[in-house]
């Protein structure tokens, strides 16, 4: 909408890359980078610190919010550090460097930050927890109240792709359709959250619990293991959401 001007040109448009996105998401935005660049918008792309880029720190401590098993089988769930290692961070480390180049102070509301909250998740919509960063809600203010629905039919009048929802391939707050959709989407995505679901399963073993990206507390594998029967028809029905 800012591309096409209906939405106030932006001085940049901040893209937090996680380093674990899904490859739909990776290959849309190498596609859609330069459209978005040819028409006045500056794309900025930024990322988690070296050292955050793991699934458990130094100390032990996870960045995920992982379901937990302890010995007796209760259930538990960690407490996240992704969202602000990840994403929030980063983007501030970046406004902070672009308030120098330009010699501005952090004064309360020298950043405006559009977020494309829509009507259906309005709860989300919150005010920043620094002053310096006003959040902006163009869906939800200013007489516009547009929902999830409303936006997917702009893209789609305007001849603009659908997306996928973003989100990091292996995150625990997916849905079963969500899990689904990674497995049948043909990338390496599905392999690749097997592996992490493995590769976290035993590292709080010494606190007394196995870690399972799935509320099921089982391997990720086994959640769908289902659908493997499927596998060899999935165009028996266009919608993934049908297998669940
Ligand atoms: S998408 Fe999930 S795993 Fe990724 S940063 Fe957000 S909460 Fe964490």
């Amino acid at each position: 909408m800012v591309a096409l001007g209906e939405l106030p040109m932006v001085d940049a448009a901040v893209h937090s890359d996680t380093q674990f996105e899904r490859s739909e998401t990776y290959e849309f935005a190498k596609q859609w980078t330069p459209w978005l660049e040819a028409r006045g918008v500056r794309v900025v792309t930024v990322k988690p610190r070296k050292n955050s880029m793991v699934l458990f720190d130094d100390t032990g401590r996870t960045m995920l919010p992982l379901y937990t098993k302890d010995t007796n089988g209760n259930g538990g769930m960690l407490k996240r550090t992704c969202t602000n290692r990840w994403k929030i961070a980063p983007q501030r480390r970046w406004a902070s460097d672009e308030l120098a180049r330009r010699g501005l102070k952090k004064t309360p509301g020298v950043i405006e930050k559009m977020l494309g909250i829509t009507s259906d998740e309005a709860h989300r919509a919150k005010t920043n927890d620094v002053k310096y960063i006003v959040n902006k809600y163009p869906f939800l203010e200013d007489g516009c109240w547009l929902s999830r629905a409303a936006v997917v039919r702009w893209l789609k009048d305007h001849d603009l792709p659908i997306p996928v929802k973003s989100a990091c391939l292996m995150c625990p707050y997916h849905s079963r359709a969500a899990w689904d959709e990674i497995k049948l989407s043909g990338s390496g995505d599905w392999q690749r959250a097997l592996e992490i679901d493995e590769a976290i399963r035993n590292k709080r073993k010494r606190a007394g619990y196995t870690c399972y990206l799935v509320p099921e507390l089982v391997p990720l594998e086994q959640i769908c293991a289902q659908m493997s029967l499927w596998n060899d028809a999935p165009t028996l029905c266009g919608n993934v959401g049908c297998f669940l």
